[in-house]
């Protein structure tokens, strides 16, 4: 075989060339197709091969691609932070423009932290997380995350941040059963500022609703309004991280509006390109913004991409495109109907656990035992044998494995928001097909 230069996830593995993609389809050099039934990485939220976004693209190409952003500011990029905080919650919001989602959470980060410094309050440093959580691969990122798969061979180089309770119903961490609760889960950032000293905290984290680290874990009512209450009694920014719920997922601009909640700053990527350029953003509130302002008005952050004309007349692109053809109210109805194909196929197979997610951002838990919840052995890999199965028949699924203390089966199931029934009809009859295909395998020998 050719030698390969390109560093792949799975290095002695074959990945297929990709030739084009159209709408939830993408086609390898071979001919084959595969229904996108994840965005990617829960990325393409507009599908593949929109024209709309590819006149926009060279329209700015034929002006100008790139500019620094110490030497120039840009129409598309004064346009697009506007646009984003208009649609953001309380619109009023400044944007600082990254070009991942990683670099979004840990601006973030840094953000919090100078907004305490420009106060005399150095001591304010610590970001707070949940036990189950991804806010990103670089080190800053990754030390405020409990991804521990990702985290594991870089312990030692991770600041020591502290973790508080998941809100995971489904297997709830301290053993309480929704509603009956009183949301114990949220209450736990109480205790564990109380236990650290908000003199020590700049912010507390969280995704609106847990991607990666767990597979759509939707909060209980009232979580994030409970969170939003201590983090202000407690004079700590909350950070919420939509790089993966934000510009229309999950049937809201973003998710933080079905909790009725105003962070302080919001990370983004993935959605508000839909895959289309790499750009991410860290939106921060004026209030959060104005000790900076007043103090040393500078952020010492950015990278030679940030802000780049060419990126952002692509995001811009993308937003009206997702306005113009209504997506946050299609994620809202397809993801329904999707939900009720999933839940119905469930009902036949008694590997899974859990069906959950809102919106277009869903997901199955599988479990050795429907009734004790017992997770699969990681080591059989469910997970990825399941992907891989769908993979071979043509569709794309992500994996959330490793979500209870590195084990734990989930697949995320999140198409393009321009998905039709037919689609969502032809994505869930390749996803049974290929669940069972795994399960009969796995369960006879081993299991039930
Ligand atoms: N935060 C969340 C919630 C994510 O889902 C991801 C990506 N899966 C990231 C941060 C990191 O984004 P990126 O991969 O673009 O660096």
């Amino acid at each position: 075989m050719k030698r390969e230069h390109v560093i792949k996830p799975v290095l002695n593995h074959h990945y297929p060339t990709i030739a084009y993609g159209k709408g939830v389809f993408l086609y390898d050099d071979q001919g084959k197709a595969y229904i996108d039934g994840c965005s990617g990485a829960v990325t393409a939220g507009i599908g593949h091969g929109v024209p709309d976004i590819v006149d926009a693209m060279l329209e700015q190409a034929n002006k100008v691609s790139f500019v620094y952003r110490s030497q120039f500011t840009s129409e598309p990029g004064e346009k697009l932070a506007e646009k984003l905080s208009d649609l953001a919650p309380g619109n009023d919001y400044w944007s600082f423009f990254v070009n991942s989602g990683s670099e979004a959470t840990e601006t973030a980060m840094k953000i919090a932290i100078q907004h305490w410094q420009e106060q005399g309050r150095h001591g304010k440093n610590k970001v707070i997380s949940r036990r189950m959580s991804y806010h990103g691969i670089t080190l800053g990122a990754l030390s405020m995350s409990g991804h521990v798969l990702r985290r594991r061979r870089f312990i030692p180089l991770l600041e020591d941040f502290p973790v508080v309770a998941t809100p995971y119903c489904y297997r709830c961490p301290l053993g309480k059963t929704s509603p009956n609760c009183q949301l114990a889960c949220a209450d736990d950032l109480a205790t564990a500022i109380k236990r650290i000293g908000s003199e020590h905290i700049a912010a507390f984290i969280a995704e609106p609703i847990i991607g990666a680290a767990g597979g759509a874990i939707v909060p209980p009512n009232g979580y994030f309004q409970r969170i939003k209450a201590i983090c202000e009694q407690n004079e700590i920014l909350f950070i919420a991280d939509e790089v993966m719920t934000g510009i229309a997922r999950t049937g809201a601009m973003f998710a933080m509006e079905h909790y009725g909640v105003e962070p302080d700053l919001i990370a983004l990527g993935k959605g508000m390109s839909a895959g289309y350029t790499p750009i991410a953003a860290t939106l921060v509130k004026d209030r959060v913004m104005e000790p900076i302002l007043k103090g040393s008005k500078s952020i010492m952050s950015g990278h030679t991409y940030s802000a780049n004309p060419q990126s952002a007349a692509v995001s811009l692109a993308v937003l009206s495109y997702i306005e113009k053809h209504q997506l946050v109210s299609a994620a809202e109805s397809k993801g329904q109907y999707l939900m009720g194909q999933l839940q119905q196929m469930a009902d036949g197979i008694l590997s899974i656990g859990d069906v959950r997610g809102q919106g277009m951002l869903l997901a199955i838990e599988f479990v050795a035992d429907q009734t004790t919840k017992r997770p699969f052995p990681f080591g059989l890999g469910v997970t990825s044998r399941i992907i891989e199965r769908a993979f071979q028949k043509g569709l794309l699924v992500y994996p959330a494995a490793g979500a209870v203390d590195g084990e734990g089966d989930a697949i995320i199931i999140a198409p393009p928001l321009v998905i039709t029934e037919e689609e969502i009809d032809q994505l869930v009859g390749i996803l049974e097909a290929s669940i069972q295909e795994v399960i009969a395998e796995i369960t006879p020998s081993r299991l039930e």
